[in-house]
């Protein structure tokens, strides 16, 4: 009776053994801090969907990245919001020398250099007035080809102004090599590719939409988004980027696609990113301000969770939030 030779738990009696046998790790060097930058003037304007995420705008955005290199967090992942009147039924802002991404980084190359690493998020839809992510025709379908043309431009001018990796978010075909084409012929053979290669047409973007201040049409993304109940297209999808030329991949959403993270990862020798995204962030802080969880102590658990299924790399919200309990 009570004869076990194999009890378990005797490696999980104090914190120190515990540690010990981890087999997941999270730290902030695994973590990247996605960053909304307005081109208004004096501006941190709180996004109500998501609680202590701001939008900032260039003459108060240092405080911000300073509070992120104080807890640890090195990498941050831009998207800039441009004046209503830059936008366009292209996304010219996108490639303008004086767009708002192109001052932020210059900005950002000046005040900080080497010691923060700044991914430009590359796509069209906070900058269209119609809010798709490249260029339509007359019955507002997104124009693969076409689009490639002006990534290639987009691509550039971000590297010009300092880029260190940039990161293609839109699902076009042939992105990746449009984009890998372009940077190499003008030099940029440095500046690696973060490519969005398995991005869902996802429900849970919902709070990004806001902070982006773009216009929905979640019928329109499932056009060129990938369908949630699929898997086996993903690894198309993946494979056709590292093909042309991806440095890193990313899954988007992560939360519900654990799965996908896990089978990428496998099959994949590429460094793997996910996308703790908008929607993943707004439930965990609301159900923490209803009292319901511990907002900070989930946050922790699902960006285990992301690494457990194999991600090498997270952007999150929490990014911040949970830095001081991290190595
Ligand atoms: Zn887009």
């Amino acid at each position: 009776m009570h004869d076990l030779t194999r009890r378990p738990r005797r490696l999980r009696q104090s914190d120190n053994i515990r540690e010990l046998v981890r087999e997941t790790g999270l730290s902030t060097d695994d973590l990247i801090m996605p960053v909304f930058v307005t081109a208004e003037e004096d501006v941190r304007r709180p996004i109500p969907s998501m609680p202590d995420i701001y939008q900032y705008s260039l003459d108060r955005l240092d405080r911000e990245l300073d509070e992120l290199l104080e807890v640890g967090i090195e990498r941050i992942l831009l998207f800039g919001i441009p004046a209503e009147e830059d936008k366009d039924a292209i996304g010219s802002d996108t490639f303008s020398d004086d767009g708002i991404v192109q001052r932020a980084l210059r900005h950002i190359q000046s005040q900080y250099g080497d010691e923060l690493l700044a991914i430009t998020d590359v796509c069209f839809c906070e900058y269209t007035t119609h809010g798709h992510c490249g260029v339509v025709d007359d019955e507002d379908h997104l124009m693969n080809d076409p689009t490639l043309e002006n990534l290639q431009r987009q691509v550039v001018s971000h590297a010009r102004a300092g880029a260190d990796v940039v990161a293609p978010s839109g699902m076009i075909d042939g992105q990746v090599g449009a984009i890998r084409s372009a940077l190499d012929d003008e030099e940029f053979h440095e500046v690696p590719i973060l490519s969005y290669a398995v991005k869902y047409a996802s429900d849970f973007y919902g709070p990004f939409r806001d902070a982006v201040e773009t216009e929905d049409d979640f019928d329109h993304r499932r056009r060129y988004q990938m369908d949630p109940p699929n898997q086996r297209e993903a690894l198309v999808e993946a494979e056709l980027d590292v093909e042309e030329g991806a440095d890193m991949l990313m899954v988007k959403p992560a939360l519900s696609y654990l799965d996908v993270i896990q089978t990428v990862d496998d099959q994949f020798d590429v460094p793997l990113a996910c996308y703790n995204v908008s929607g993943e962030y707004a439930m965990t802080r609301a159900a923490d301000e209803k009292g319901w969880i511990e907002g900070n102590e989930v946050a922790l658990e699902m960006l285990t969770s992301m690494r457990r299924a194999g991600a090498d790399v997270i952007i999150s919200y929490f990014a911040r939030a949970v830095a001081d309990e991290l190595p």
